[in-house]
């Protein structure tokens, strides 16, 4: 028998619970208790006490724990997780069996059944996220599953949840074989450095696919790109292959120069001919200004929030002061590429804030295309904050 525990769901949550939200959190519910063991499995009931949902507690940023099924009959074991695994190696079919890409996202949390958990694909490796420690409490179901179900080289896992110091970091490698760092991946043709080995960041973030084909394919070529928030420069080699006429990174990690020298370098592209800069963005737009320095394509895709020693950068806060920033150094008719994965605001908001900065900055403008999640980071209808992506590809007008 597992150990269930029953928490009651606030009346004003009742409809929506049913109709299959997968959250719990402490507005929702009228028990949650802090310290619960993590991983106990909970039933949520409503006011007359009658069966809803059965889910695992496990606190991370986002809430309590997760849904994980509305049937009271099935039981959390080692075949559910296999038949949440299995469906959604089905549904990446197609992913699987490409020539172009081999890398991709196998498992997406609650838009594959599960909240808290990830798997990720890197050309023979898989690597898991447990986002806290009561998924983890699930490791083994996970492991038989991906045993039976999968061929890989080896396993890799981060643990995205505190482990309280106690923990030495390690390479996350779980079994199979190691592999030699960086392990080239494939994404529509193109190569990807990937190390699984070092922090939370692998150096490509799978879920801006799309928009990387969609850069390459229709707005590099004859181009001046500037890519800010670098990171690892991938955005910059997909402009570079896509002819744009030079590249300019914008990174304030060191790491991101000899990261993007090898992005650049695993494609055969000469880094040299390209601009990869080390500095916060904010100060390389104020020197882009004084210079009269201007770009035909802007990319923006910063983090939800980000502090440097000379500025903090919330997307929720400051997104439109960055375009106006962008909005500056763009040139007549060209397009700025404006990301963001904050969950804290929808497209709607997003559009609003676009619209704000053009305006502020006297310029018009169009929307030329709009992105959210690709395909394989499937999301749940009930959970739409889950969808935190949102890509908007603006061109410029005049002023
Ligand atoms: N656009 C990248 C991912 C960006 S991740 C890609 O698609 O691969 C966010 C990056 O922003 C990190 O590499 C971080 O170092 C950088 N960053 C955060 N604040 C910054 C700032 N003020 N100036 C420049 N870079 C910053």
């Amino acid at each position: 028998m597992q150990t269930e525990y029953i928490l009651k769901v606030k009346p004003k949550y009742e409809k929506s619970y049913k109709s299959g939200f997968p959250l719990i959190s402490k507005e929702t519910i009228q028990n949650i208790q802090e310290g619960t063991k993590e991983g106990t499995i909970f039933q949520l009931v409503d006011k007359k006490g009658q069966f809803i949902g059965k889910g695992y507690y496990g606190k991370q940023n986002k809430g309590y724990g997760w849904i994980l099924t509305q049937n009271v009959n099935e039981k959390i074991d080692q075949s559910f997780f296999e038949r949440k695994i299995q469906t959604a190696l089905d549904k990446r079919k197609g992913f699987f069996n490409s020539k172009e890409t081999n890398t991709f996202r196998v498992f997406n949390a609650e838009g594959d059944g599960i909240g808290g958990l990830t798997i990720d694909y890197f050309n023979g490796y898989f690597l898991i996220n447990w986002y806290s420690e009561g998924i983890f409490t699930f490791k083994d179901y996970v492991m038989d599953s991906l045993r039976h179900l999968v061929e890989y080289e080896g396993i890799y896992e981060k643990k995205r949840f505190d482990v309280g110091g106690k923990y030495i970091e390690e390479d996350g490698f779980v079994e199979g074989t190691r592999g030699t760092f960086p392990i080239i991946v494939k994404e529509n043709g193109v190569n990807i450095a990937v190390y699984l080995n070092e922090g939370a960041m692998v150096g490509v973030f799978l879920d801006q696919r799309d928009v990387r084909k969609t850069i390459h394919d229709q707005y590099a070529k004859g181009k001046t790109v500037l890519n800010t928030f670098s990171y690892t420069g991938v955005f910059s080699v997909f402009a570079s292959l896509g002819g744009a006429s030079k590249t300019t990174s914008v990174d304030l990690a060191n790491r991101s120069l000899s990261k993007t020298m090898e992005q650049f370098s695993v494609n055969g592209i000469d880094y040299e001919a390209h601009d990869i800069i080390v500095e916060d963005v904010f100060q390389y737009f104020k020197y882009a200004v004084k210079k009269k320095k201007t770009f035909d394509l802007v990319i923006l895709d910063p983090p939800s929030f980000a502090r440097s020693k000379k500025s903090t950068f919330s997307a929720a806060k400051d997104y439109k002061n960055l375009l106006k920033e962008a909005i500056q150094v763009t040139e007549k008719d060209g397009v700025i590429v404006a990301s963001t994965n904050s969950a804290a605001f929808n497209m709607k908001k997003f559009r609003m804030f676009i619209d704000q900065a053009f305006k502020e900055s006297n310029v018009t403008y169009s929307i030329r295309d709009e992105f959210s999640l690709p395909s394989d980071f499937r999301t749940s209808k009930q959970y739409k904050e889950g969808n935190y992506l949102k890509v908007v590809f603006i061109q410029k007008h005049y002023d």
